[in-house]
């Protein structure tokens, strides 16, 4: 869908030639079954008529979001993920509005999400780990490459495509960024140190919360997961990092999840280390795509 590309606000330049430009409105879509419910809408299954392109439309009630003070928010994300072409990125290939609701126009992700599977299995083989571990440190290394941060890496924001690849689909909390921030955000069980402590953080933040993420993968719970909020704070803090005894786990597995979750942001691993890490090497399938 090359038209459906163009963000309305590119659409207005002056520049484009009109007759490839065009305003999406309702009418060009034909609605399916709804996908899901998010807390500002619903998500439909759509078909653009035109170009018969199976998409997500996202729709979001604007009174919702106002109330929420999370428009500038919404701006930000569309702003950053219609920019982004990476296979384990989810597209955003534009939006409109109406008077009441704002229309996302997304990529359809056929598998739904990795939060949902997770549930189903209680937790991943190493060869599944592997594999969505390693697609998200290749989309992460062209995310920072652009100098975008995304903050908010968990299950809950990753979808599973028709193919069985991983997508990055929820662009809430990133931040394009050229220094460092200090803004609290995200999940606390995915937060690193220095974001728990409200202390400068720049991109390996992605890389602590990888780590989070695979240990969740792993053991079917984030590590640091406590009743209380303020003992999930405490053990983030001194990285009380305990691995459990079932389900058996390889020694290079844990190895890996150890590199990644270290206190001091400069030390943690590297994203194109981690793709030549030996656990990753032996385990994740090259094509990105987990089969089952
Ligand atoms: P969200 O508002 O983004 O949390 O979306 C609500 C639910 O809709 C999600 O939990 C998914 O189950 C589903 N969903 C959202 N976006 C897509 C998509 N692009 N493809 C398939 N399902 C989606």
């Amino acid at each position: 869908m090359a038209v459906a590309a163009e963000s309305q606000q590119e659409e207005k330049s002056p520049s484009k030639a009109s007759a490839v430009e065009k305003r999406w409105t309702l009418n060009d879509f034909d609605i399916g079954m709804p996908l899901g419910r998010g807390k500002f809408g619903h998500v439909y299954l759509a078909r653009e008529k035109r170009s018969n392109h199976i998409v997500a439309l996202k729709v979001l009630f604007k009174s919702q979001l106002k109330q929420s003070q999370v428009e500038h928010q919404l701006r930000r994300e569309v702003e950053i993920q219609s920019h982004l072409r990476h296979p384990n990125i989810l597209r955003l290939y534009g939006y409109f509005y109406d008077q009441t609701r704002v229309y996302l126009i997304l990529e359809y992700a056929a598998k739904g999400e990795v939060y949902k599977e997770l549930q189903k299995c209680k937790y991943f083989s190493e060869r599944r780990t592997a594999t969505y571990i390693s697609s998200l440190a290749q989309a992460l290394i062209y995310l920072h490459g652009k100098h975008v941060i995304h903050r908010d890496i968990k299950p809950e924001n990753l979808l599973i495509g028709l193919q069985g690849e991983l997508k990055i689909a929820d662009f809430g909390w990133s931040v394009h960024t050229f220094n460092r921030r200090r803004t609290m955000c995200g999940t606390l069980d995915y937060l690193p140190p220095e974001m728990v402590e409200s202390v400068e953080h720049d991109a390996s933040v992605d890389i602590w919360s990888l780590g989070i993420l695979c240990y969740e993968f792993l053991f079917g719970a984030p590590p640091f997961e406590a009743k209380e909020h303020s003992d999930t704070y405490r053990r983030i803090v001194k990285v009380d990092l305990k691995f459990p005894s079932k389900p058996i786990v390889s020694p290079g597995a844990k190895e890996l999840i150890s590199q990644m979750l270290v206190k001091d942001s400069s030390q943690r691993l590297p994203l194109h280390k981690l793709l030549e890490h030996p656990w990753i090497v032996q385990n994740a399938d090259p094509s990105g795509v987990y089969r089952g």
